[in-house]
């Protein structure tokens, strides 16, 4: 019988890496609530949190970037520059936005003709605009 046994710290996880930009054997560092909270890259030794599969990649080419990069992507920039979160307003993918609720954001992509989707703290969600 295969149990799922509980990661400990130290122990030896396959996770993707951001920096070296592909799956990798990494090292848990920190646990929270029997879930990895942080790991490090065996390879290039840089932490972050674990991410089990490879991100979804938005766009193509220089201007793509990942839909796990939160940090990358929204923190550090000015929240002068995010544009004020309304149905009525139309919003581009990699424009900054904030939204009562969710807080800061960042538009992955245009879906149907009056959707986006944005990528919050918490995750992913679909917006209407344009409306
Ligand atoms: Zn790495």
């Amino acid at each position: 019988m295969l149990l799922m046994a509980e990661p400990n710290i130290g122990d030896r996880v396959d996770s993707y890496c951001g920096r070296c930009k592909m799956m990798l054997a990494h090292t848990v560092e920190a646990i929270e609530g029997g879930k990895i909270k942080k790991c490090h890259c065996n390879t290039c030794g840089a932490q972050h949190a674990f991410r089990p599969k490879p991100p979804k990649r938005i766009g193509s080419g220089p201007g793509g970037f990942e839909s796990t990069d939160f940090d990358k992507l929204v923190k550090g920039q000015d929240p002068d520059k995010a544009k004020k979160y309304a149905p009525s307003e139309r919003f581009q993918p990699t424009e900054l936005i904030k939204h009562a609720s969710f807080g800061m954001g960042i538009v992955l992509m245009c879906k149907e003709s009056n959707k986006i989707e944005v990528l919050f703290e918490d995750g992913a969600k679909t917006l209407v605009h344009g409306r």
